[in-house]
C-alpha cells in the first residue's frame, strides 16, 4: 500500500505506527497541526472542526499558534495527543522535510500550567491485578502526580475497595494490563481514560527490576514495599509506561510511599458528595464545600495539600494531635503566624516548577520562580525554628536552604525572560565572558550599520537614503526611483521594488556575516547556559521537592490557624473512647455563609447546637421536626466536625470531644441517578444497603430520611427496621433525621435510641423556626404549616388540614398499633444471618375512609 503513498504520507505513516495507538497524532504542515483518517473523524467531532476530504483521505486542522487551547480540550476529554513536529526550516530540507514526534500529552502527565488546575493533584493511576478477580481479590495500585513527583503505591482487596479509592483519588488517567478483561470491564466507566499498556511490564520481576533501575536501589527494602508484589507490578508498569510509551524524563521521582487504605477514614463517593467535601453538590461556589470554606492557604501545595487531607481523614489519635498540636502554638503566636503566611504567600508552586525544570519542560521564567521563591527559605526556616511541636519540628528540619543555586540564578538569568527559549534574552551580561563578547560584537556592528546610512547620506547626498535589515536578504541600501542616478557605481542592485531599488555592498556583507554569526552564536549559547542552570537547579529536585512539600504542610497548619482565629474554632479533643460530645457546634460551612451572605442578614445568624453520642445511651439519635427546621444542617454539622477533628483541624463549637471514627456513611437526601436508570427510592435502597452492609460499632452513621421516596406505610416500616438493625446488630452511632414523627415510640422500646427535636413554636397557625436541638420527639410533621409558609393558596391548606384531622385518627392510628404492639408483633432480631433482619411492622392495607373517597370524588373544590 505504501507504493501509492506520496512520501509525506509514508512519513505520516510511520511515525503513526511508533505512537501509542490511542494517541491521537497532531502532524504539522507549515503553519497547521493536520489530522489525518480516523484521527481526523475524531479530532474533527471533539473540537467541532469541519471535516474535509483530500483525494479521498478525511483531515481536518488547525492553526499551529492556537494550538494549546485545542489540545487543552481534547485532554480534558480524556484523550491523548502526539505532537509531530518540523524538525528543520522548509527551506533547508533536500526532498521532504524531517518530522518527528516531540511530545506525547496524555490526561494524567501534562505539565504545563494551562492544562492543570493549581489547587489540585493531578493522578496517573496504574492497576494490576496477578490472579483472577475473586471478591477479595487482591488489587496493586500505584499512584503519581507527575506534576509534583507524588508517589504512591497500595494494596486493596475486593474490587468495591478498588473503585472506591479510585473514586477518592478521581485520577485523569488508569494504566492496565491489556491482557486483563475481567479488570478492564469493572473500570469501563473511565473511557477513553482507561489504557491498556502491555502485560508484561506489570509482571512481578521485570516490575520489580523497573523500579530498581529508576531508583537506583539494590532492593525495594527502603520503601517498605518488598513483600507487595501486586503494587510493584503496577508500580513499575507506570514507570515503564511513562518512560516507555510517552517517552517522559521521569527523574524527580525520587521515592515512593507505601499507604494502606485503613490509615484513613473510609468515606465513599455517596458520603464525599452529600458532605460537600471538595466540591458543592449544586452551586458552583468553591465556598459552597468544606474545602473552599476552611481553606486559608496561601501556596498552591498548601492548598493541594489541604484537598488531600480533607479526602484522606486520620485515623491514629497521635498524628492527628500533631497536626493539630501546631495549629494550636501558631493561634497562640497570632504575629508568628501572620509573618510566616505573608512569607509563604511568597513562595510560587515550587513542587510543579522543579518537576518541570527536572523534566526538561520548565523555562527560563521557571527558573525565576524557583529563585524568588527559594530566597525566603532562610526567613521562612528561622520562623518555623521557633515553633516547639514536634511535628512543626520535624517540617522545619526538612526546610533546606538553596544560597549556592540562588546566587547561580540570580547571576545567570534575566530578572523577566521571555518564554521562548532559543531566540535569546535570557542571561544577564556579566555572566559569561565570551557571551558577552558576542553581544560586544553584535552591538558594535549594528551601530557599524547604523553609522554607515549618515555617511553613504553624505557621501551621495541622496538624503532619503536608508540602511535596512529583513530576513530575506539581511541588511540593504534602499534608494527611491527618483535618487536612482545618483547611485554610486560599487552598489551591487539586488531587488526592484515599487519605490526604487535596494543594494548591497561587500563590506556591508562582511559587517552582516559577523553581526549575523555573532547573533546566532550567541542565542545557542545563551540556551546552553540557560541548560546548565536548569541541570544545576534539577540536580536539587529532591531537596527542593522535600521543602516545598514541608513548606506545604505548614501552609495548612497555619490556615487551620487562620480559620480558628477568625471563625472562633476550638480544638477537639481526639481519642479513642467511643464519645463524641459537641458543645454549640456550627457548621462550618453555612455559618460563614451567614455571615456573608445579604439573604441571610437580619436572620439572627447560625444558631449553636450540642451533640452526645456514645456507646451506652446515645448510640441513636433520632430527630424530629418540620421540613426545614434544620434537621439536615445539623446532622450534616456533626458529621463534619468529626471529620475536620480527625483532619487535625480546629472545629467550629465551644467545646469539642471526638472518639475516632473508622469510617462516616451518609444517607442524604433525594438524588436521582438516571445516567443510571436508577430511580429517587432505588438510589435511597442502594445506598442503606451498603451502610447496612459495611458499617461497624466505629461508624457515625447520617441518614437523612429514609424511606421517603415511596409510600408513607412503606416509608416508615423500612425506617423502624432500618433503626432497630442499627441498635441491635450494628451499634454504630447513628443521627437519624427523619419527619415521620411516629418513629419516636422507639426510643421506649430500644434504650440506646433517643429522641430530639428541633424547636418550633406555633403561633397564629404559623409555625416560627427557632433552629435549637431539644430532647424529646416531635409531635407532629408541620407539614400543612411549611407548605402554608411556602405560599400554597389557603384554600389548599384548609383543605389539607381538614384531611389531616381525620387521617391522623383514623387510617395512621393503625399504624401506631402495629408499632406499639410490643415484641410478639416486632419480632427481635437474632444473630443469624438472613433469618436475623427485624422483620419490619407489617403493612396494613389501607381501608378507604369516608373522607377519602370524599376527597377523591370532589377535590378541593368540595370544601368542608
Ligand atoms: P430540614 O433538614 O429540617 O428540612 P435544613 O437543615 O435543610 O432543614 O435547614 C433549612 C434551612 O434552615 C437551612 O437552609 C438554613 O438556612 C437554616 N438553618 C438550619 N440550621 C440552622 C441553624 N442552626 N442556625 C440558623 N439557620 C439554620
Amino acid at each position: 500500500m505504501s507504493d501509492t503513498l506520496t512520501p509525506m504520507m509514508q512519513q505520516y505513516q510511520r511515525i503513526k505506527r511508533e505512537i501509542p495507538p490511542d494517541a491521537l497524532l497532531f502532524f504539522r504542515l507549515g503553519d497547521f497541526y493536520e489530522m489525518f483518517f480516523e484521527d481526523a473523524r475524531v479530532t474533527a467531532q471533539l473540537l467541532n472542526l469541519t471535516l474535509t476530504q483530500r483525494n479521498g483521505t478525511p483531515m481536518c486542522g488547525i492553526p499551529h499558534h492556537a494550538a494549546e487551547g485545542y489540545i487543552a480540550r481534547i485532554i480534558r476529554a480524556g484523550r491523548k495527543v502526539a505532537i509531530c513536529d518540523q524538525l528543520e526550516e522548509a527551506g533547508a530540507a533536500k526532498g521532504i522535510i524531517r518530522r518527528d514526534v516531540t511530545q506525547i500529552l496524555s490526561p494524567g502527565t501534562v505539565m504545563a500550567d494551562c492544562y492543570l488546575a493549581a489547587h489540585q493533584n493531578n493522578f496517573i493511576v496504574s492497576i494490576h491485578c496477578p490472579t483472577p478477580t475473586t471478591a477479595q481479590t487482591k488489587f496493586g495500585m500505584a499512584c503519581l502526580d507527575i506534576t509534583t513527583g507524588d508517589f504512591r503505591i497500595t494494596e486493596l482487596s475486593g474490587a468495591n475497595d478498588l473503585l472506591e479509592e479510585l473514586k477518592r483519588l478521581a485520577p485523569s488517567e488508569i494504566i492496565v494490563p491489556a491482557d486483563n478483561s475481567e479488570l478492564i470491564s469493572h473500570l469501563a466507566e473511565y473511557g477513553p481514560r482507561l489504557t491498556r499498556h502491555e502485560s508484561w511490564v506489570f509482571e512481578q520481576e521485570t516490575a520489580f527490576f523497573t523500579l530498581r533501575d529508576h531508583f537506583k536501589t539494590q532492593s525495594l527494602d527502603g520503601f517498605g514495599c518488598q513483600t507487595m508484589d501486586a503494587a510493584i507490578g503496577a508500580a513499575g508498569a507506570l514507570l515503564h509506561y511513562l518512560q516507555h510509551q510517552l517517552r517522559r524524563q521521569i527523574s524527580h521521582v525520587h521515592s515512593l510511599q507505601v499507604y494502606q487504605k485503613d490509615d484513613f477514614m473510609t468515606l465513599d463517593l455517596a458520603t464525599r458528595r452529600n458532605l460537600e467535601l471538595l466540591e458543592p453538590l449544586h452551586s458552583s461556589e468553591r465556598g459552597a464545600a468544606l474545602a473552599g470554606s476552611i481553606d486559608r492557604t496561601v501556596t498552591a501545595m498548601g492548598a493541594r495539600m489541604l484537598r488531600d487531607w480533607i479526602s484522606h481523614p486520620l485515623r491514629a489519635v497521635p498524628q492527628i494531635t500533631a497536626r493539630s498540636q501546631v495549629a494550636a502554638e501558631l493561634l497562640e503566636n497570632t504575629d508568628l503566624l501572620t509573618e510566616l503566611r505573608e512569607k509563604l504567600r511568597e513562595v510560587k508552586d515550587l513542587e510543579r516548577i522543579i518537576s518541570r525544570l527536572s523534566t526538561s519542560s520548565g523555562n527560563a521564567r521557571d527558573l525565576i520562580g524557583l529563585k524568588l521563591s527559594l530566597q525566603y527559605l532562610p526567613v521562612l526556616r528561622q520562623l518555623v525554628g521557633t515553633l516547639h511541636s514536634p511535628f512543626a519540628v520535624r517540617q522545619h528540619s526538612n526546610i533546606h536552604e538553596f544560597p549556592d543555586l540562588t546566587g547561580l540564578i540570580q547571576r545567570a538569568i534575566v530578572d523577566d525572560p521571555p518564554l521562548a527559549l532559543k531566540e535569546g534574552g535570557l542571561i544577564k551580561q556579566g555572566y559569561d565572558s565570551t557571551l558577552d563578547e558576542l553581544h560586544a560584537a553584535m552591538h558594535s556592528g549594528k551601530e557599524w550599520v547604523a553609522q554607515l546610512q549618515q555617511q553613504e547620506i553624505e557621501r551621495t547626498g541622496i538624503k532619503s537614503l536608508k540602511v535596512r535589515f529583513n530576513s530575506v536578504f539581511g541588511y540593504y541600501i534602499e534608494i527611491t526611483k527618483s535618487n536612482l542616478a545618483q547611485a554610486p557605481s560599487h552598489y551591487v542592485r539586488k531587488q526592484t521594488i515599487a519605490t526604487g531599488e535596494r543594494f548591497i555592498t561587500p563590506e556591508l556583507k562582511e559587517m552582516e556575516n559577523k553581526i549575523l554569526g555573532a547573533e546566532e552564536r550567541a542565542t545557542r549559547l545563551e540556551y546552553e547556559l540557560f541548560q546548565r542552570v536548569r541541570e544545576e537547579a534539577a540536580r536539587h529536585s529532591a531537596v527542593i521537592q522535600e521543602t516545598a512539600r514541608a513548606l506545604g504542610t505548614l501552609d495548612v497548619l497555619a490556615s487551620f490557624a487562620e480559620v480558628a482565629r477568625h471563625q472562633n474554632y476550638v480544638r477537639p479533643q481526639v481519642d479513642d473512647k467511643g464519645l463524641i460530645e459537641i458543645i454549640d457546634g456550627r457548621h462550618p460551612v453555612l455559618e460563614p455563609i451567614m455571615q456573608t451572605d445579604p439573604r441571610h442578614m437580619g436572620k439572627g445568624g447560625f444558631v449553636p447546637n450540642d451533640t452526645c453520642l456514645d456507646a451506652e445511651q446515645n448510640q441513636i439519635i433520632l430527630i424530629t421536626g418540620p421540613n426545614m427546621a434544620g434537621k439536615s444542617t445539623y446532622i450534616r454539622q456533626v458529621a463534619l466536625i468529626v471529620l475536620m477533628a480527625q483532619v487535625g483541624s480546629f472545629v467550629p463549637a465551644k467545646s469539642a470531644r471526638i472518639g475516632l471514627v473508622d469510617r462516616i456513611f451518609t444517607r442524604v437526601g433525594a438524588s436521582d441517578d438516571l445516567t443510571r436508570g436508577q430511580s429517587t427510592f432505588m438510589v435511597e435502597m442502594n445506598e442503606t444497603a451498603n451502610i447496612l452492609n459495611n458499617a461497624t460499632e466505629k461508624s457515625l452513621i447520617i441518614l437523612d430520611e429514609i424511606g421517603r421516596g415511596t409510600s408513607t406505610y412503606d416509608g416508615i416500616s423500612i425506617a423502624w427496621a432500618v433503626a432497630e438493625y442499627l441498635h441491635e446488630r450494628i451499634r454504630a452511632k447513628t443521627l437519624f433525621a427523619t419527619h415521620y414523627h411516629e418513629l419516636t415510640s422507639m426510643a421506649q422500646r430500644f434504650s440506646r435510641i433517643k429522641n430530639f427535636n428541633v424547636a418550633v413554636r406555633e403561633w397564629n397557625e404559623q409555625i416560627i423556626f427557632l433552629r435549637k436541638i431539644q430532647p424529646g420527639g416531635a409531635d407532629k410533621s408541620y407539614g400543612i404549616q411549611v407548605a402554608r409558609l411556602a405560599g400554597l393558596p389557603h384554600e389548599v391548606i384548609n383543605r389539607a388540614r381538614h384531611m389531616l384531622s381525620h387521617l391522623e385518627t383514623s387510617a395512621l392510628a393503625e399504624w401506631s398499633a402495629v408499632a406499639e404492639g410490643g415484641p410478639s408483633q416486632t419480632p427481635r432480631p437474632s444473630l443469624k444471618k438472613d433469618k436475623s433482619a427485624p422483620a419490619a411492622p407489617r403493612r396494613k392495607p389501607v381501608k378507604p375512609t369516608a373522607q377519602m373517597v370524599l376527597f377523591a370524588a370532589n377535590p378541593i373544590a368540595g370544601g368542608e
